[in-house]
């Protein structure tokens, strides 16, 4: 999908250039990769001292994403910024524009890093989001199961990750139970009997061209993304239409200038429902890497350089990604050599020393011709490389 407002197009940032990225970890790092092909230099800004994207660039600034002095001197060091991870205090994003473009901007951030403006903003715009309520204090669980039955999902509405400040409660003791760990602004869900997930990534440059990435189908474990396929499976193809201009009317709705990636449930009647979005490259986007002509880095790097964005037609029938946790470690060093001698199989490690469970330290990706064989294939891969089959 493509298209360009008219209008006087702002300037291109050229190869040569240097960009800046808040975050350190594997989404800046091979993100730094890709710019690095193209001629750009790489400064990280982030408090994790030899982070994944930290080890592949000649420039870091180690400091708090709150220390403005600190984001003031990178901003004016560099000719754009972009992010790896969105949850950047927004006064941070406000000092960095006083001296070069951040994207996407702060109006993207600020609703993606709070669960319930995201919800909010979303349904006002049109969009379907799963049913919800603002729950702050004791107070507002009263008549909560009208809206999401029990048992439904909290949410710490900022600060979330990997289903990291999620809980299911089965009922408004154990609500009250989260909220006073908690002490924040919390959001309650109704828990989605969902057929499955899928994601929609879109790239939008500003200039106003868009380009949608064909639907990702994913599996979560924990939830932790486990698996993605693209395409999805035959028997969710009816939906992608749908996804896809769904994508495409959030980033022109937002007037996107980045990347942007959308969480979908598909309910049983195979209604999609917005989970939540990400303004950043996603894991579900990795197989992009060999399976489209242009990578979900390399478009983020040309939406916000202000570039023509790239094809991104699939290179293989199917493609497939297997995140691969810190659990595969568990019985000692993996067997990489597996991965190396199957020739449509991809490996990526991210450089990170210490293997805890749910931590993730690389993915491989697999090509094939089927859905189903792809996905038996990384099953097995993964289980052999953990030793688990043997
Ligand atoms: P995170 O920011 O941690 O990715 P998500 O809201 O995407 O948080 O939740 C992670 C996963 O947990 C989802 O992909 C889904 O599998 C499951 N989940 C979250 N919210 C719901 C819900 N309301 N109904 C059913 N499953 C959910
Ligand atoms: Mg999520």
């Amino acid at each position: 999908m493509n298209s360009a407002d008219a209008g006087s197009i702002p300037k291109s940032i050229e190869p040569g250039s240097r960009i800046g990225v808040f975050g350190g970890g594997q989404l800046g790092r091979m993100f730094a990769r890709v710019a690095q092909r193209l001629g750009y230099h790489v400064t990280v800004f982030s408090p994790e001292v030899g982070g994944p994207a930290h080890q592949v660039v000649s420039e870091s600034i180690y400091a708090n994403y709150d220390d403005l002095d600190a984001v003031g001197r990178f901003a004016k060091s560099v000719d754009v910024i972009t992010l790896e991870f969105e949850n950047i205090q927004l006064q941070a994003v406000e000092e960095a524009m006083r001296w070069c473009p951040v994207r996407p901007g702060a109006h993207v951030l600020s609703m993606a890093q709070h669960r319930i403006r995201e919800k909010t903003l979303l349904s006002e715009l049109g969009f379907p989001v799963t049913p919800f309520r603002r729950v702050n204090e004791h107070s507002d669980l009263e008549g909560l199961e009208t809206i999401t039955g029990w048992p439904c999902i909290l949410k710490t509405a900022a600060f979330g990750y990997d289903g990291k400040g999620q809980r299911k409660v089965a009922n408004e003791s154990e609500a009250r139970l989260f909220l006073d760990e908690v002490r924040c602004e919390v959001v309650a869900e109704k828990i989605v009997d969902f057929s499955c997930e899928v994601s929609a990534l879109v790239a939008r440059n500003p200039s106003g061209e868009v380009v949608v990435f064909p639907l990702f189908f994913n599996r979560h474990a924990n939830h932790i993304l486990d698996l993605t396929l693209c395409p999805v499976p035959s028997e969710f193809q009816s939906i992608t239409k749908q996804a896809e201009s769904m994508a495409f009317e959030v980033a022109q709705s937002l007037q996107l200038e980045g990347l942007l990636c959308i969480e979908f449930f598909v309910d049983q009647d195979h209604r999609l429902m917005i989970n939540e979005v990400a303004p950043r490259p996603h894991n579900s986007g990795h197989l992009t890497i060999e399976g489209c002509q242009t990578c979900q880095f390399e478009q983020q790097l040309r939406a916000i350089c202000n570039l023509p964005l790239g094809s991104v037609g699939l290179l293989h029938p199917q493609m497939g990604m297997a995140n691969l946790l810190g659990d595969v470690w568990q019985r000692g060093i993996p067997n990489f050599k597996l991965a190396m001698e199957d020739p449509s199989a991809a490996l990526h490690l991210y450089g990170k020393d210490h293997a805890k469970p749910g931590r993730k330290m690389g993915h491989v990706t697999i090509w094939g011709d089927s859905a189903h064989a792809v996905e038996k294939s990384l099953r097995d891969l993964r289980s052999n490389l953990s030793g688990t089959a043997r």
